[in-house]
């Protein structure tokens, strides 16, 4: 038997699940951005894979590996030319060794991001 009145009920249910949805949802996107976005932080834009060693230009503020990046101004230094910044859309066209620091906090943040990445993994 179905009553005719209990008929809107299912679609009520479905409103309130939906609007839970919703409201669930933005916050699930969210924290995939950040991790995204964090990853992206962490990738080293010449090697484009995740630093180890992350070094850090006080002119611009970007990071790259310590390798890397001075494996690229070694050799343009060589052709005596100034090495660019190797993020794309960054105007620094003098990267210099005596530029680069040790990022760190972006190294602890990398190593503590794998940790729990590998405990995902288990
Ligand atoms: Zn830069």
């Amino acid at each position: 038997m179905v009553d005719p009145e209990a008929q809107p009920l299912p679609f009520l249910l479905l409103d309130g699940l939906q609007a839970d949805r919703e409201a669930d949802g933005p916050e699930g996107v969210d924290e995939d951005m950040i991790v995204t976005q964090s990853q992206t932080n962490f990738i080293c834009p010449i090697t484009q894979l995740e630093m180890k060693k992350p070094v850090k230009n006080k002119v611009c503020g970007h990071t790259y590996e310590e390798e890397a990046i001075v494996r690229m101004i070694e050799s343009k230094h060589r052709r005596k030319k100034k090495a660019c910044c190797p993020k794309i859309g960054c105007g620094h066209a003098d990267v210099r060794m005596c530029d680069l620091v040790q990022d760190e906090a972006l190294r602890r943040a990398i190593e503590s991001h794998n940790k729990k990445r590998h405990r995902h993994s288990e």
